[in-house]
């Protein structure tokens, strides 16, 4: 039995699947005689082609000329003799191991292209990275994986799962995620939120300990994880799955009521999503409009930005799909853990506390206005409002505004249509724009509170870091005063303010945070329904005392306590 942090609760049975990183993966460096390495690597070379020419074919015949040419250049790759020559080289004079100096040159590769001056060149080094860790993979006798098809019922277990490789899953399939590594407030462990994938993080060995598949139980109620089981527990947790199915089902008598108060104060619910496809679960769970849509996933699983017309033609649908609800979109938010490598961000010591968000995008405008002006053209689609992440100061507001009306200008001179009515937001998720939230108010139409980074940034521990994981802490008494204070602030200026965190979703907190004056909350969308139930057994009245009681209390712990020893729903 293996234990570790539960990231999306659930129940899942399937096959193992064992995701291994070829990079990282321990072997031998050096070797006494090199010619059995040489063979070794020129056996791996001709085993990646023929793979590739598979690939290139299949994609061919599905996707069409454009999107198979990636293999023929992945296959060029592979067959360049300057590459071929440089590993050969490591292999016989330095007496290396074909793994390692294959891992050697295709480094040195990788930075080549990164570094050059041409953009198209720069964008390869991604191609490089991609088929050199598939000649590691063969090398060290790695199977692949093709995360957007599984054969059968699948628990993904890896050492870590990066957001981009989330975007790829065969979410059907997937009936359960295990990590090594990773927290519950990572943008893979939000994601499984939303896809509704049971997941479990911090599992020590878990790649190593479970083999390729074998029969696992993932657990994320209990935080435990079995595999091989003997058919009785097997049995026992299948009808657990039943019984988990039937709650799910029984919140269904909610969809149709209104989030009203048990006083009769009227709650807005949103979701968050991260793709088009998550419409069908916000569209299944009754929610009232996106509260949040975090483009930067439909900026990962490509080789390239997508274009303005690829992404006009996204967010028109998402507008389209909400039929006239209220669409939050969030302008591009990578940087942290959400890199895409053709965006090309320096390797930065604290990627958190560097170029993220609104700072990648107004030192990269074009990238920024080729995604502004994409949106403002789907306006006309539905009731847009556009949202803008990571600020932290007041000019990042107005030079972002100033970037919006100068294309939004361009375009009507052009005669596209733009809505006049979009709302401008801004995320209040860093404690400087929290603590200025009087002044920034002034200047857009609402905020939205994330508190995901908010409580990173304002308790100074990355959400990403489970060894630390007790301080990450929602309920910590300054996490709930500033949010109180950004709360006013919204109030006293007239402006809408909703919270798009985790926290949003967390019951005790939820009452809390409807006591402090919240009446706005965007969550995954699976919480939509036992938030509608706990919102409509709530009095404001309560909520308002409750709220009051929690704040005069001086700890994190109590306040849990607290609201944990409450009946919550
Ligand atoms: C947040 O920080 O709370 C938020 C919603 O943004 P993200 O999780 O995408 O950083
Ligand atoms: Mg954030």
């Amino acid at each position: 039995m293996l234990k570790g942090t539960i990231t999306s609760s659930g129940i899942g049975i399937g096959r193992a699947v064992i995701l291994h990183q070829a990079e990282n993966a321990a072997h031998p460096i050096h070797v006494t005689d090199p010619a059995p390495e040489l063979l070794l690597f020129q056996a791996a070379v001709a085993e990646a082609v023929h793979e590739v020419e598979a690939l290139r074919v299949r994609t061919l015949a599905a996707l069409g000329e454009d999107k198979a040419a990636i293999f023929e250049a992945h296959a060029q790759i592979l067959q360049d003799p300057e590459f071929q020559a440089q590993v050969r080289e490591e292999i016989s004079t330095h007496r290396l191991t074909a793994v390692e100096a294959s891992r050697r040159v295709s480094q040195t590769f990788i930075r080549m292209f990164q570094e050059m001056d041409n953009a198209y060149m720069r964008e390869r080094a991604i191609d490089v990275k991609d088929v050199t860790g598939r000649l590691l993979r063969k090398l060290q006798q790695i199977p692949e994986i093709d995360l957007s098809s599984f054969d059968s019922d699948t628990i993904l277990i890896a050492g870590d799962i990066t957001p981009s490789q989330m975007a790829m899953l065969d979410h059907k399939k997937v009936k359960g995620i295990i990590t090594e590594a990773g927290g519950k407030n990572s943008h893979t462990s939000i994601m499984a939120r939303t896809l509704e994938i049971p997941a479990m993080a911090g599992v020590k060995d878990a790649t190593t300990l479970i083999k390729a598949s074998a029969e696992v139980i993932l657990d994320a109620e209990a935080g435990v994880i079995l595999w091989n089981p003997q058919p009785e527990v097997k049995n026992d947790y299948s009808k657990k799955i039943l019984v988990l199915e039937e709650q799910k089902r029984n919140l269904l008598e909610y969809l149709e009521l209104e989030p009203v108060t048990a006083d009769g104060s009227t709650v807005s619910l949103y979701a968050n999503i991260s793709s088009p496809q998550d419409l069908a679960s916000v569209i299944k769970n009754g929610a009232q409009g996106i509260g949040l849509f975090r483009t930067e996933f439909i900026f990962m699983d490509r080789a390239l930005a997508p274009t303005e017309e690829e992404q006009y033609l996204i967010y028109k649908s998402v507008l389209e799909g909400m039929k006239g609800l209220p669409v939050v979109i969030r302008t591009l938010d990578v940087g942290g853990d959400k890199q895409i490598p053709y965006l090309r961000i320096p390797t930065e010591a604290n990627p958190f506390l560097g170029l993220r968000a609104i700072r990648y995008c107004l030192r990269n405008v074009e990238i920024f206005k080729t995604q502004l002006r994409a949106l403002l053209r789907s306006s006309v689609h539905g009731r847009l409002s556009i949202m803008f992440p990571m600020i932290s100061n007041l000019e990042e507001v107005l030079e972002a505004r100033s970037l919006l009306t100068e294309i939004a200008f361009e375009l009507k001179a052009q005669g596209v249509p733009v809505s006049a009515d979009i709302m401008i937001g801004i995320m209040i998720e860093v404690p400087s724009a929290a603590l200025l939230a009087d002044v920034l108010a002034q200047h857009v139409d609402f905020f939205s509170i994330g508190t995901n980074d908010l409580i990173q940034y304002l308790c100074a521990v990355d959400r990403m870091n489970e060894s630390i994981k007790e301080l990450y802490d929602p309920y910590h008494p300054a996490v709930l005063r500033l949010i109180g204070q950004v709360i006013r602030a919204a109030q006293d200026q007239k402006i809408k303010v909703s919270m798009c965190g985790e926290m949003a979703s967390l019951p005790g907190l939820s009452q809390v945070l409807l006591g402090l004056g919240l009446r706005e909350f965007s969550m995954n969308p699976a919480s939509i329904l036992r938030m509608k139930k706990l919102v409509r057994a709530t009095k404001l009245e309560d909520a308002r005392d409750l709220s009051k009681k929690m704040l005069g209390l001086s700890s994190g712990r109590e306040i849990k306590l607290y609201l944990d020893s409450l009946v919550c729903i």
